[in-house]
């Protein structure tokens, strides 16, 4: 902060809530109604949200992460299985892998786009491969009609991560409608948001059940239901589950965050289109536009600092940081982490593609409340670094 005169009066976040009155009068009144957890908040919210992504069953979760831990319970993974997951993505997708005992075996990135590279993905399946875990990376979706292909030609499942990704559409339906369990995050810094929470869309109902008494220790009937029921408490356990469902509270700000999802989305587009014509004359590498009948949830901005910039990734964030403007990093690696490096024996040689995109990336300050004068800001601040 030695150089004032670049200062901006506030800071621009990277990302933030957009919470309005009616998601605070609603928890003030899911607090006071006394139904807390199990109750009525998150069933209109699962209702809600299985109108939007019809003919999918949806069930509310305490993250995405347990709901990909669930989509590949439900896909029978486990021990001496292979799955296969982008090493271009966040910790937890090869986390719930080894939570579950079975393998994660890394993929490299599509050039371009980062995403999970397909030609690379349909070379790795083998005889061990169980399941495919692709990420819509920065709400980008994934060829799940390519993916589909795979899992039915092959007799793997799909598990796919849209925690960037609601809003998003492949063929012109909404992700999670491909015949894939596919989970979502409303983690404070997603696109839409219950502080923490997520969900698992679902293709068939008997797994939507199983889902249901997965998140509650595997117990087959909820709280909720023995009460509207008022008959006897005739529930069993079938298998061991785990604790991962959403609170009421939290349900109760995502109905109303999901009432406005298709607003905000909308003006992260339009936020993102801005930034394109602000940033094409830098050298700076954008991202391709998306496929026809493609969506693009707008979760992330990114874009990839040229190899010949006269200065490197690092040197970019630094002077935006020194200008009072938020950014991050999506993702390092997965392979380069410390548990995952030396247990695999992954080095960046392994993942060209995905370690250069690491290198060089910066997601830049994309939410609602982003006014068009901030992005002035950032692409001055770009300007500066990269033309100085
Ligand atoms: C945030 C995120 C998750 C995990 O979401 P939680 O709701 O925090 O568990 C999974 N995958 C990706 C790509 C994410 O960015």
């Amino acid at each position: 902060m030695n150089r004032p005169e670049l200062q901006r009066s506030t800071f621009l976040d990277l990302a933030r809530p957009e919470l309005g009155e009616e998601e605070i009068a609603e928890v003030v009144d899911t607090l006071r109604s006394g139904w807390l957890v199990g109750g009525p908040k998150v069933s209109a919210f699962e209702t809600a949200l299985e109108q939007r992504l019809a003919p999918a069953r949806v069930r509310c979760l305490s993250s995405a992460t347990a709901g990909l831990l669930l989509g590949l319970r439900l896909a029978g993974v486990g021990p001496g299985d292979e799955v296969l997951v982008p090493t271009l993505t966040f910790a937890a997708c090869a986390n719930v892998i080894e939570q579950l005992g079975a393998t994660p075996v890394f993929v490299d990135s599509e050039p371009g786009t980062g995403l999970l590279d397909l030609d690379a993905t349909e070379a790795r399946l083998g005889p061990r491969t169980k399941a495919i875990l692709p990420v819509h990376l920065g709400g980008r979706p994934v060829d799940v009609d390519r993916l589909g292909a795979l899992r039915d030609a092959h007799g793997v499942a799909v598990v796919e991560d849209a925690a960037h990704a609601m809003g998003a559409e492949w063929g012109g339906r909404p992700l999670g409608t491909h015949g894939n369990p596919t989970a979502f995050s409303f983690h404070a810094t997603k696109t839409m948001t219950t502080v923490e929470g997520g969900a698992l869309a679902i293709p068939d109902p008997a797994l939507a059940e199983r889902v249901e008494r997965l998140r509650l220790q595997g117990l087959s009937r909820s709280a909720w239901s023995r009460h509207a029921s008022a008959g006897p408490a005739d529930y069993d356990l079938e298998e061991p589950g785990f604790k991962f469902a959403m609170t009421d509270v939290a349900a109760a700000i995502g109905i109303h965050q999901l009432a406005k999802l298709d607003g905000f989305v909308a003006r992260r587009e339009e936020l993102a289109q801005r930034y394109d014509e602000l940033l094409e004359d830098l050298p700076l590498e954008l991202e391709p536009p998306a496929p026809a009948g493609a969506r693009h949830a707008r979760h992330l901005y990114a874009v990839r600092v040229a190899p010949d910039a006269r200065a490197d990734r690092d040197e970019v964030v630094a002077e935006l940081s020194d200008r009072q403007i938020g950014t991050s990093i999506h993702f390092k690696p997965i392979h380069r982490f410390r548990y995952y490096r030396e247990r695999y024996g992954l080095g960046d040689v392994d993942f060209p593609v995905a370690s250069d995109f690491a290198d060089r990336t910066i997601s830049l300050p994309l939410h609602p409340a982003v006014h068009d004068d901030d992005l002035m800001d950032v692409a001055a601040a770009l300007t500066a670094a990269l033309e100085g």
